[in-house]
C-alpha cells in the first residue's frame, strides 16, 4: 500500500493508510498502547488495541527511535482527546498490522529537548541523531528555503549559476590555505579556494555579466562562535557594468525579500538599510559592524546596514599579509582586487593610507554577514596595488592570469559574497554557526562523526611523494 505522510492522515478519515517512520514516544496504558510516529512531515498518534492481538503484542515491545511500517484505520480521536498543537491532532491511526524495520539503541542523549544542554562534542559525534531533534530539522529546512529563494531570485534577475574548481591555486582572502598534494606533479600542491574570487572575475571577462554560486570556501583559521573551522558557504555573486549602488540595491532587495518571505514574524528596523561610512561607524559605534537594533532583546528584530568607504589599505600589523611577503607596509582592507575610489587613484602614489576602497560590508545585528567591492579592472592599477602590498616578482607571477585576462577586454565589474551560515545563524537566532550546519567541524577541527582528519597509508604517501615527520625518532 502506498505510503501516507503523517501530516496527511486527516485527509484519509475512515480509510486504511500505511505509515513509515520512527517511534518518537510510546505510552503504554496496558490495554491501549499509543505511539507518536515521526516522519519527515511531523508526528501522528497511533493506537494499538487489544482486539488486534498480533499488532498489540508488537506495540508493547516498541521503543523510541525504532523504525516501523504500520497499517491502520484513520479515526477521529475521542472527544476531549484531540491535540490542538498538531495539525492532524484531531485524528489517530488504529493499527491493524505493524512491521519493525529496524530496532534502535537508546540514544546517548535526549532528542526531545533543544539540545543546548548536551555536550557539543557528543552531539557532533552522533550528529545523525542530534539532527533528528525538531530544532535542527527546522534550522536545516529553513536554510534550504533560504538558498532556494536566493536561486529563484537571482535566476529571475538574469544570473547564471556556475561552479568553479575546488582544486585550485591560492586565492588570497587573508587566511591560511588548505593544500592538497598533487600525485601527477610531485612536489606541487593545489590550494582549496578561500573564495571563488578570481574565477568569478574571469567569468566576467568571459561575458556572463551576472554570475552566482552557492560556493564552499575553505580557510584554515581558528574557529569562533560565528566562524566555522575549515569550510563555510557563501552566496558568491558578481556583475558586470555596474556601480557600487547597483550591487547594494540588488543585495538589499534580495535579502529584504528573503527575510520577509521566509521569516514573516521578523521585522526589519529600517528600510532602506542605513549606510554608514567606515569612519562614521567607527567614530559613532566603535566598530565597523554596528548593531543597530532598537531593542536588543527583541528576537524578531533585524537591523541590516551597509558599511562603505573603507580605507583601501590597512597598515600591516603583526603578520605579513600573504605569508611573509617581506617588509610591506600595507595590507588590503578587503582583498587585493578591490578598486580604489576613482577620485583617490592619484593618492596611490603619494599617500596610500588616504585612498578609499570601493568596498561594501553587509551588516546584520552587529555581525558582518557579507562583503564585496567594485574590482580593479585596469592592469596598471592592479600592478600598483601588488607593489604597495609588497609583492615580489614570484608572488606577482602567481596572479599573471588575472593581468593577462585584464588585457583581453574586461568589463568593469563588482560583486559581493554574503555568508550563508552566518546569515542563517542570525536569522534563526542561534548563538553558534554550527547550529545551522549539518556536519560542522569541532573546535579542534575534527569532523567528529567521521573522525576526520585521519592518517594516510604509506602507499598513499609514497604515491604523493610525501614524507611525514612525526617527531618520533
Ligand atoms: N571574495 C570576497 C570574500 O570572500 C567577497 C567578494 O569580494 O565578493 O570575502
Amino acid at each position: 500500500m502506498k505510503r501516507t505522510l503523517t501530516k496527511d492522515i486527516g485527509a484519509h478519515e475512515s480509510e486504511q493508510v500505511t505509515l513509515e517512520g520512527w517511534v518518537d514516544v510510546r505510552r503504554d496504558h496496558g490495554k491501549l498502547v499509543f505511539i507518536d510516529l515521526r516522519d519527515r512531515s511531523g508526528i501522528a498518534q497511533v493506537v494499538f488495541t487489544p482486539k488486534e492481538v498480533a499488532a498489540h503484542e508488537v506495540g508493547q515491545t516498541l521503543r523510541s527511535e525504532w523504525v516501523v511500517r504500520l497499517t491502520g484505520m484513520v479515526k477521529k480521536r475521542p472527544a476531549g482527546m484531540e491535540n490542538p498543537n498538531l495539525p492532524n491532532g484531531a485524528y489517530e491511526v488504529s493499527v491493524t498490522a505493524i512491521e519493525v524495520l529496524n530496532e534502535a539503541k537508546t540514544p546517548p542523549f535526549p532528542l526531545d529537548t533543544d539540545g543546548h544542554d548536551v555536550d557539543e562534542q557528543l552531539r557532533l559525534k552522533y550528529r545523525y541523531l542530534d539532527l533528528r531533534r525538531p530544532r535542527m530539522q527546522k534550522n536545516l529546512k529553513l536554510r534550504h528555503a533560504a538558498v532556494r529563494f536566493i536561486r529563484e531570485y537571482l535566476s529571475n534577475e538574469g544570473f547564471t549559476e556556475i561552479e568553479t574548481p575546488i582544486l585550485t591555486k591560492t586565492t588570497p582572502e587573508g587566511a591560511r590555505d588548505f593544500l592538497v598534494p598533487s600525485r601527477l606533479q610531485p612536489g606541487k600542491f593545489y590550494a582549496l579556494p578561500q573564495s571563488p574570487q578570481q574565477y568569478k572575475q574571469l567569468l566576467m571577462v568571459a561575458g556572463f555579466e551576472r554570475y552566482f554560486q552557492i560556493a564552499r570556501c575553505f580557510r584554515d583559521e581558528d574557529p569562533r562562535a560565528d566562524r566555522a573551522y575549515g569550510e563555510f558557504t557563501q552566496l558568491d555573486l558578481e556583475m558586470s557594468f555596474v556601480t557600487q549602488e547597483d550591487i547594494l540595491r540588488l543585495a538589499e532587495d534580495l535579502f529584504t525579500k528573503l527575510a520577509e518571505s521566509i521569516f514573516p514574524e521578523k521585522h526589519i528596523t529600517k528600510k532602506p538599510w542605513p549606510r554608514l561610512s567606515h569612519t562614521e561607524a567607527v567614530a559613532t559605534y566603535g566598530t565597523d559592524k554596528p548593531d543597530l537594533r532598537k531593542d536588543k532583546k527583541d528576537p524578531n528584530e533585524l537591523a541590516f546596514s551597509w558599511t562603505i568607504d573603507f580605507p583601501l589599505f590597512t597598515e600591516q600589523s603583526k603578520e605579513d599579509f600573504f605569508h611573509g611577503s617581506g617588509a610591506a607596509k600595507f595590507a588590503p582592507s578587503h582583498h587585493m582586487f578591490t578598486a580604489p575610489h576613482p577620485d583617490d587613484v592619484p593618492l596611490l602614489d603619494t599617500d596610500p593610507t588616504k585612498v578609499r576602497g570601493l568596498q561594501h560590508d553587509m551588516v546584520l545585528n552587529g555581525y558582518e554577514v557579507g562583503g564585496g567591492s567594485i574590482r580593479i579592472h585596469r592592469p596598471e592599477v592592479q600592478e600598483k596595488v601588488f607593489d604597495l602590498i609588497g609583492f615580489n616578482a614570484t608572488q606577482k607571477a602567481q596572479f599573471d592570469h588575472m593581468l593577462t585576462a585584464f588585457r583581453h577586454g574586461v568589463p568593469p565589474h563588482g560583486g559581493i559574497a554574503p555568508g550563508i551560515d552566518r546569515l542563517m545563524m542570525v536569522l534563526l537566532g542561534e548563538s553558534s554557526i554550527r547550529e545551522v550546519m549539518a556536519f560542522p567541524a569541532t573546535s579542534s577541527g575534527q569532523i567528529a562523526v567521521m573522525d576526520a582528519p585521519s592518517e594516510a597509508t604509506l602507499t598513499q604517501l609514497h604515491e604523493l611523494s610525501i614524507k611525514v615527520e612525526t617527531g618520533e625518532e
